[in-house]
């Protein structure tokens, strides 16, 4: 990567343009965050010889995308803020940030809330608005039952500290608890592209992270924070959640997982307590992902566990009546021992050795609970698979495939839902409630 390949997010990613029909194609760096380049309109060809011109404005770019204060002036300001009585206490909602009285001055004409209790404070996530670019950025945050779901198994399962990437309100509910318990043990860092959250968290709390290229703005001295933070003193077992947005591209994410897998061995080895082990990962991630993530980490299996989400009207509990969480845990763990509700309809399968939905039938044939989205599926005897309710088999494409299915036409669908008849920017299960 040539060293002046830096957007706002950090060093850009290479892609590739496919050109139809002319062979190779061409390969060009981007953001990495970004998909959209109304966002942020970093681009050249690989093989671009780029002009000193275009290098100092690129530079200036960078610079006036700049958040306006640093991490460390924030945690001075947040001191500052605690210090103020209730009715001093204000935040901006047109620029997001908790305001000292001498800044009132310069936010005259915005909307803000008054009033900040602490309680809002330790739940950012419920204060500032969730982002809602449609493509890569937008936040989907967990409802209340599933976030609880995810810290019960950690806690269940012995876990002590939480590396949290891109799961703000699981760090949140980690936060608020340990400082209102004092039994309660667990420590959360949260790594995360969203930069408001630098208001809320000192140093050792949060990282300003990008996980689609690795890249830790703090430079250094955060990258030490997350080692030191993986490193399992005195028995205290990690565990790596994370949940990106669902546009991301698995490749990139992968290869940033692996290196902060990679950071977790090295401390790992200097310990010499577990050989030839992977630091526990929960990555949450839509269900038609699955061969995907396979590919990248054949060490890990699919939970049939539904997560669901506060602000995602299509993305909520299925015994709620609406449509179900297509949004599944992903993880390298023995799946016998995650521990799904029976209450919410879950069973073990003593075959499978796993918790599967209560529709997820274990077929005879196939020897597995084959069911990928909680209904019922069909064994086919001509596909030797299991397949969707709603499919049937087509002797002219000679695999299952919808009633009303256009034949012949191999059409990978949409990268998002794996629906055929759209794209992924225009995907309607990534639409806000
Ligand atoms: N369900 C989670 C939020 C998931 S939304 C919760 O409730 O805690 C996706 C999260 O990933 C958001 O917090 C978003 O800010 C973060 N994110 C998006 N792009 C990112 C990137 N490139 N690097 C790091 N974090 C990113
Ligand atoms: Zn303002
Ligand atoms: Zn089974
Ligand atoms: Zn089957
Ligand atoms: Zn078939």
């Amino acid at each position: 990567l040539p060293g002046d390949c830096v957007c706002p997010a950090g060093p850009a990613l290479l892609f590739l343009k496919t050109s139809q029909g002319r062979g190779q194609g061409r390969r060009f760096y981007a953001c990495s965050a970004c998909r959209d380049r109304k966002d942020c309109n970093f681009f050249q060809w690989e093989d671009e010889k780029v002009s000193e011109k275009r290098l100092a404005a690129r530079e200036e770019y960078n610079r006036k995308h700049q958040p306006p204060f640093t991490h460390r002036q924030n945690v001075e300001r947040y001191k500052n803020f605690i210090l103020l009585p209730l009715s001093k206490r204000r935040f901006c909602q047109e620029c997001q940030q908790l305001l000292l009285p001498t800044e009132w001055e310069n936010h005259s004409d915005h909307q803000f809330l008054c009033d900040i209790s602490t309680a809002q404070l330790k739940s950012p996530s419920q204060l500032l608005h969730p982002l809602e670019n449609k493509k890569t950025n937008a936040q989907y945050l967990f409802a209340d039952r599933s976030c609880q779901f995810l810290l019960d198994i950690i806690t269940d399962l012995g876990f002590r500290r939480v590396l949290s990437v891109g799961t703000p309100r699981l760090h949140e509910m980690i936060q608020s608890k340990a400082s209102q318990q004092e039994d309660f043990r667990v420590r959360s860092l949260l790594l995360d592209i969203d930069f408001r959250y630098s208001q809320f968290y000192t140093e050792d709390e949060f990282c300003h992270y990008n996980m689609f290229n690795h890249y830790f703005f703090g430079g250094e001295a955060a990258r030490e924070t997350c080692r030191r933070f993986l490193h399992q003193g005195n028995g205290e077992r990690v565990i790596m959640v994370t949940d990106p947005p669902f546009g991301g591209l698995v490749e990139a994410l992968a290869s940033s997982f692996k290196k902060l897998m990679a950071m977790w061995k090295e401390m790992e080895k200097e310990d010499m307590c577990h050989n030839n082990q992977e630091m526990p990962v929960f990555w949450i991630f839509p269900y038609f992902f699955e061969s995907r993530i396979l590919e990248f980490f054949p060490s890990f299996s699919m939970m049939d566990y539904q997560v669901d989400y506060d602000n995602h009207a299509l993305y909520k509990h299925g015994k709620t009546g609406r449509r179900q969480s297509p949004v599944r845990i992903f993880t390298n763990l023995t799946p016998s021992m995650i521990v799904l509700p029976v209450e919410e309809g879950y069973r073990f399968c003593a075959i499978c050795q796993r918790y599967v939905s209560s529709g997820n039938q274990h077929c005879e044939i196939c020897n597995s609970c084959t069911s990928k989205d909680g209904r019922r599926w069909k064994h086919c005897t001509l596909c030797k698979r299991c397949v969707k309710p709603s499919w049937f088999h087509c002797n002219k494409c000679n695999c299952c495939a919808l009633q009303n299915h256009e034949c012949g036409k191999t059409d990978a669908g949409c990268f998002v839902c794996g629906e055929a008849g759209h794209k992924r920017s225009t995907c309607p299960s990534l639409s806000c409630s």
